[in-house]
Formats: structure tokens, C-alpha cells, sequence
């Protein structure tokens, strides 16, 4: 996240001494397709983000300069006044958000770079939003907001203004991030708890497949109405409250498919209840055994892997690195990979070769490193 060519944007294309605000991407270590079951997600701040050199204006409209996409937009403040430009339809949404409640906002200048890479599965679009939302709490509402409440700000914008219906996760890490940290979201209750994350001697990299495979039939909702079947077949109101002795006794009253569903989850909830306990200890190897159940649970069980990134996890495997499996949905994106620093220059070319060998391009790595959540930074 570079600084200075934000604030030299900003002083290219307005006046006035602004402030300047950043706000992270994130991953999720452990605890896939919990979150609508009411489960635990595992997420934590990475080390890139969006930098933005904010000035209020005095005048009743928003100026912005997008330095990766070289565009500038205006726009009004006004339900009616949404802007054309998608990444501009973000910065709209958190201030309407914002307005919603009840906080004055006011026009301002901007301009902003990011270097979250887009659609990688690492949240470019949450981190956008928790850098708006904090700046505007910051600027216009006397830091007023709770954090959560700026979270949402988020998850809303992405639900009104962009056409995502996604969770809080995403939203959630970017704005509570912490150095040396991941946090377990229970997502029933909301409330969280930071662990130790600091894997001396080993390293956390993506690898990205740059495949993403569009299905015919929505194989999320398939997924979620098996899960609630079996959470019905069982009187619970979600897949949280079941354990795995639970759904052994009625195996026999429900499908085959939905057995393998129900197993997923349940399981991955035991993992990532099993994660926290071993970061407490330092145990990095049950981290990573965890991470391959998770992988194999979510190709064999849950059914949401694809060939390539089942490629990218064997492949893993074989060059000894500690733990892999597909971060996000699944069907395309990224792998996490923990692997012990020895290893990485290995893995890592392996990967490349291998992989493009058998696919035609090569996968993109990135490492990362947990780091601090939406703040202000002069
Ligand atoms: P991701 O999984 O990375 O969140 P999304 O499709 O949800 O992918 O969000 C990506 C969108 O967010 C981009 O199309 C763009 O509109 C906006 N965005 C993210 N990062 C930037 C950036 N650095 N500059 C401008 N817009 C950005
Ligand atoms: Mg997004």
C-alpha cells in the first residue's frame, strides 16, 4: 500500500491538507461454509489494502480519483445521486449506509490505490468499504460508530448498492484486524475472540488458480437447503447445535447426499474449535492437518472443489508443505498454503511448473502476512 502516490493523487486532482485512512484485505484460515450455519469462521487482516487521502470539501458532493483505474467520479449524496462507475457505486453505498445511521456526511475529496488483488478471493471490496466507512466516522460522526456497526456498513453497501448478498465476514476482518492475529467469528452470536497467530518458520501463501468455473444451477443454495434439511431431520435450528453422533443416528432417514453435506459442516466446526486450541500451544502441524480435512471435506463431502484446485492441494501435499485447502466458496480462486520457510522457494516453483504444465497458465502466488485492521494513518 503506497502512501505517497495516494497522497500525490490527491494533491494532482484537489487541494487542502487531507487525511489519509487504510483498511485491509483478509483470509480465512479454517471454516468454510459455516458462517449460514451458524458456525465459526477463522479470518484474519493481510498485509495489503486500500490507502485513501480523504479532504471534506464543503460542498454536497463527493469528488474521487481512482489511481488504479485512473477515473475520476462525482456524485451527490442523495439515494437518487448513484454514480456509473462500479468501483465508485462503493464509496457511494458507505456513505448512504453511513447516513442511514444517522450520521451527517458531508462532500468530500478523495483519492485512492489499492493493491488487494481483485476478485482473488481476498476482499478488495471489503477493504474499500471499511476504508470509506472509517473515514467518515472518523471525519463526520466524531468516531461515534462501533466497529461492528462500520462492518456492516460494509456488508450493506455491498447488499443495497452493489448487488452482493454476502455475509459479515469479509467486512468483519477487514475492520477488526490484528497484527499477529486471526479471530474466530461465531457467527451466532457475532461475538469474537483473537488467537495468536505468529508461525515462526513458516510462511502463508495463496495460490491462485485464475480458473473460476460458473456453474448452471446454483450449487450454493443447493448446499445451504441440504443443510437445513438435515438441521430439520435433527430439531435444531441450524448445523451448529448437531454433533457428528447426532447425524449417525438418523443416516438411515435422510439422503446420501445430504448425509455428506451435514458431515462437512459438522466437521469443519470441530476443526476450527481444534485450530484455536493448537495456535494457543504453537502447534502449527495439527493447523495444517485441519487445513487438508478441510480441503478433502470440502472436495469429497461438500463437493465444492474443482480439479485444478484439488491439483493445487495434492500437489501440496507431496512437497511436504504443513497444510493446504481452497480459501472461499470453492469451484475456482485461491488455495491457502501454510508451508515451513525450508520448503517455500520449492513449493512454489513446483507449483508453477506443474501446474502450468497441466493447465496452460501458471497460478499467481501471494504471500501474506496477518496484519492490523481499518485505521487512520495521518
Ligand atoms: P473481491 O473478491 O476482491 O472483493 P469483488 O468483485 O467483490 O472482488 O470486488 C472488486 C471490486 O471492488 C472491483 O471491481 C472494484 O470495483 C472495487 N475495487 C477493489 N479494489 C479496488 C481498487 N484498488 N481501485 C478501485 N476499485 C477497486
Ligand atoms: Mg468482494
Amino acid at each position: 500500500m503506497d502512501v505517497d502516490i495516494v497522497k500525490k493523487a490527491f494533491a494532482d486532482h484537489f487541494e487542502g491538507q487531507c487525511a489519509v485512512y487504510a483498511s485491509p484485505g483478509r483470509i480465512n484460515l479454517i471454516g468454510e461454509h459455516t458462517d449460514y450455519n451458524g458456525g465459526f469462521v477463522f479470518p484474519g487482516a493481510v498485509d495489503c489494502g486500500i490507502v485513501a487521502a480523504i479532504l471534506p470539501n464543503g460542498l454536497d458532493k463527493v469528488r474521487a480519483y481512482s489511481v488504479d483505474m485512473n477515473e475520476s467520479a462525482e456524485f451527490g449524496l442523495k439515494e437518487e445521486d448513484a454514480p456509473q462507475q462500479g468501483w465508485a457505486k462503493y464509496i457511494f453505498g458507505v456513505c448512504r449506509e453511513m447516513a442511514k445511521l444517522g450520521v451527517e456526511v458531508k462532500g468530500f475529496d478523495c483519492a485512492f490505490a489499492g493493491d488487494v488483488p481483485l476478485g482473488a478471493g481476498m476482499s478488495s471490496s471489503a477493504a474499500l468499504e471499511s476504508t470509506f466507512a472509517y473515514a467518515i466516522n472518523d471525519l463526520f460522526a466524531g468516531n461515534k460508530i462501533d466497529k461492528f456497526a462500520l462492518a456492516k456498513v460494509g456488508q450493506m453497501t455491498e447488499h443495497h448498492y452493489v448487488g452482493v448478498n454476502c455475509g459479515i465476514m469479509d467486512q468483519f476482518a477487514s475492520v477488526f484486524g490484528k497484527k499477529g492475529n486471526l479471530m474466530r467469528l461465531d457467527c451466532r452470536s457475532m461475538e469474537f475472540e483473537y488467537f495468536p497467530f505468529d508461525p515462526q518458520g513458516y510462511k502463508l501463501l495463496l495460490v491462485n488458480s485464475v480458473v473460476k468455473h460458473e456453474l448452471v444451477d446454483s450449487p450454493y443454495n443447493k448446499r445451504r437447503e441440504s443443510c437445513e434439511r438435515v438441521a430439520k431431520a435433527l430439531g435444531v435450528e441450524t448445523l451448529r447445535d448437531a454433533e457428528a453422533e447426532d447425524l449417525e443416528r438418523i443416516k438411515d432417514e435422510i439422503s446420501e447426499e445430504d448425509y455428506k453435506r451435514a458431515k462437512y459442516v459438522i466437521g469443519e466446526k470441530q476443526r476450527v474449535l481444534d485450530v484455536c486450541d493448537a495456535l494457543i500451544k504453537g502447534d502449527y502441524e495439527t493447523v495444517g492437518a485441519r487445513m487438508y480435512q478441510t480441503h478433502w471435506g470440502m472436495s469429497k463431502d461438500y463437493e465444492v472443489s474443482c480439479e485444478e484446485l484439488d491439483f493445487l492441494a495434492e500437489l501440496a501435499e507431496k512437497c511436504g508443505v504443513t497444510g493446504a485447502r481452497i480459501m472461499g466458496g470453492g469451484f475456482g480462486g485461491c488455495t491457502i498454503n501454510l508451508v515451513k520457510e525450508e520448503l517455500y522457494d520449492d513449493f512454489v516453483s513446483a507449483a508453477k511448473r506443474e501446474f502450468a504444465a497441466k493447465y496452460g497458465h501458471e497460478p499467481k502466488i501471494y504471500d501474506v502476512v496477518i496484519s492490523d485492521g481499518a485505521r487512520r494513518l495521518e
